[in-house]
């Protein structure tokens, strides 16, 4: 099943609904944008000459072609290759040369980074500026008809952050995109078909995965029309759009809770904020349900099997909310539908309820591979099991609790310290906006732990009342040795806590 014919089915089922939209700007109903589709992958095939499973790449920043881009590439059986556009122009080259891409979509503010990056790389990819006569000529080429894929022919090339060496190519089939759409329904958030997904995260990445299950069920494809996340913006849609759903990275629920628009914001149209990517600390979920109510569902997921690992529904969060269970909030919580997971010790054997282990998971939407990877492929998908490089437990109930990623992890005198738990019991000072902890070395200990806090506006930081707090919540050994105030956490494109940077410059600052 190609996933383009979710286009064609909603051309047919509702021409005339709006399916592209700026702002509050309709751009192309369903039949229009599956007659650009079908165009654009006639360009590809026929004029530019590619070939099934040849790779297309996209370097734009959010705009209504990028979903044409993508689901031409589908229609016409070729493989995408969506890039953040924030990477480095070194970055950019890497995986355009390692993907092998033919062609490269980019928007004219990225046109010369891209031309650069491409003639840095020695690809012979082509480079096509969305807007430009050569991109109309190919928009308007003759229509084809949908390509004919098997389950496992790829549709989208998922390029991880590479924080740690080299971005690897998660390869993604057409049939993994349609297990996690089917799981999407299942365990986060019901079908709605009328409604819209506002795109306020990047569609190479986070927001454009969620585009999937929202083109399925028929939603209309908002774009902000600013180019970075404008949290009172993204309020001020609500006015226009109905049954709104979108997906946040934790970061910007908190700057869309104290945006002053929401105060006045037409919650009722707001269907669904799904938050993943990064962990969700209690104290800031609450304050969101305070300003929002119970419009939250909580997905975890990685490129490697993209949004379907665990998640929890609108009515699990509430539950968990309304009964004061902060453990279970804290959760990112139950298996989804279409995968299994384990959590397992370093010899992959499944460990008891309540230990702490890697977090593996199998199933349809567990991606083939890494691209022209065997080596990662094979240690990553040992055993048949995806290895995630999270660590978590289950509790008794089933619901996964992530700890950290294995490297942000602290061994301190012998024993293991997950920030996340320091973190969240900073995060309830008042004082205190942000925090990130992390592992520094330490002669005596191996590893100790040291706190980077962010004060509110206007607020002083009073050490002695964190450790306090610290010493009120958590065994003596895992508290911070040392804190560190900072102006402003440093955090990648996606709006995740760089804490590698973090550890440079503790380094840095130590001599
Ligand atoms: P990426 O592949 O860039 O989407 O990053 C995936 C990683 O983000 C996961 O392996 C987790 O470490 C983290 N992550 C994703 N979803 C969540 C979540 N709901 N809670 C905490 N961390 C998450």
């Amino acid at each position: 099943m190609n996933l383009a014919r979710h286009v064609a089915r909603n051309a047919k089922a509702y021409p005339d609904a709006p399916a592209l939209a700026v702002g509050p700007r309709v751009v192309a109903t369903w039949r229009e944008m599956e007659t650009h589709v079908a165009r654009l992958a006639g360009g590809l095939r026929m004029t530019l000459g590619l070939a099934p499973g040849e790779c297309v790449a996209l370097i734009m920043r959010n705009c209504p072609e990028y979903a044409e881009v993508l689901y031409a590439c589908w229609h016409a059986g070729l493989t995408a290759v969506p890039i953040n556009a924030k990477l480095h122009p070194k970055e950019l080259a890497f995986i355009v040369d390692h993907s092998q891409a033919r062609v490269v979509f980019a928007t004219p503010d990225l046109a010369q980074a891209v031309n650069e990056a491409v003639a840095d790389a020695g690809a012979r990819a082509r480079v096509i500026v969305i807007g430009t006569p050569e991109h109309r000529a190919l928009a308007g080429a003759d229509p084809i008809a949908i390509a004919r894929v098997e389950p496992d022919d790829l549709a989208w090339l998922f390029y991880t952050s590479g924080t740690t060496g080299r971005p690897k190519g998660a390869m993604l089939s057409h049939r993994n995109e349609l297990a996690m759409t089917t799981s999407y329904f299942i365990d986060i958030d019901p079908a709605q078909p009328g409604g819209a997904i506002v795109h306020a995260a990047p569609m190479s990445h986070g927001s454009g995965v969620y585009m999937i299950p929202s083109v399925a069920q028929g939603n209309c494809q908002v774009i902000p029309e600013s180019d970075h996340f404008d949290a009172g913006e993204v309020l001020g849609l609500l006015d226009h759009w109905r049954h709104v759903s979108m997906f946040a990275a934790p970061t910007m629920i908190n700057r869309m809770a104290q945006h002053p628009r929401a105060a006045s914001a037409k919650l009722e149209n707001l269907r669904v904020v799904v938050w993943g990517g990064a962990p969700m600390y209690v104290a800031d979920l609450e304050a969101a349900i305070a300003k929002f109510g119970y419009r939250f569902a909580q997905l975890y997921g990685q490129g490697e099997s993209p949004m379907t690992i665990t998640g929890m529904t609108r009515a699990l969060v509430e539950d968990a909310h309304r009964r004061r269970d902060m453990d279970r909030l804290a959760s990112a919580g139950l298996p989804q539908t279409v995968v299994e997971v384990k959590v397992a010790d370093a010899e992959d054997r499944e460990l008891p309820v309540g230990e702490v282990g890697e977090i593996l998971v199998r199933g349809d939407s567990v991606m083939r591979g890494y691209w022209r990877n065997e080596k990662a492929s094979a240690e990553t998908l040992r055993g048949g099991w995806l290895h995630t490089g999270d660590l978590g437990s289950f509790d008794a109930s089933g619901y996964l609790t992530l700890r950290d990623r294995s490297k942000d992890m602290v061994i301190s005198g012998g024993s293991n310290i997950y920030p996340r738990e320091i973190e969240e019991v900073l995060l309830r000072h008042p004082d205190v906006a942000e925090a990130s902890v992390i592992g520094v070395p330490d002669p005596q200990w191996g590893e100790a732990v040291v706190a980077y806090v962010v004060a509110r506006p206007g607020a002083t930081l009073d050490i002695k009342a964190l450790d306090a707090l610290c010493l009120d919540n958590i065994a003596r050994f895992k508290r911070p040795k040392a804190y560190r105030e900072i102006d402003a956490l440093p955090k990648s494109a996606y709006g995740k806590i760089l804490k590698t940077e973090l550890r440079a410059r503790y380094a840095k600052e130590s001599g």
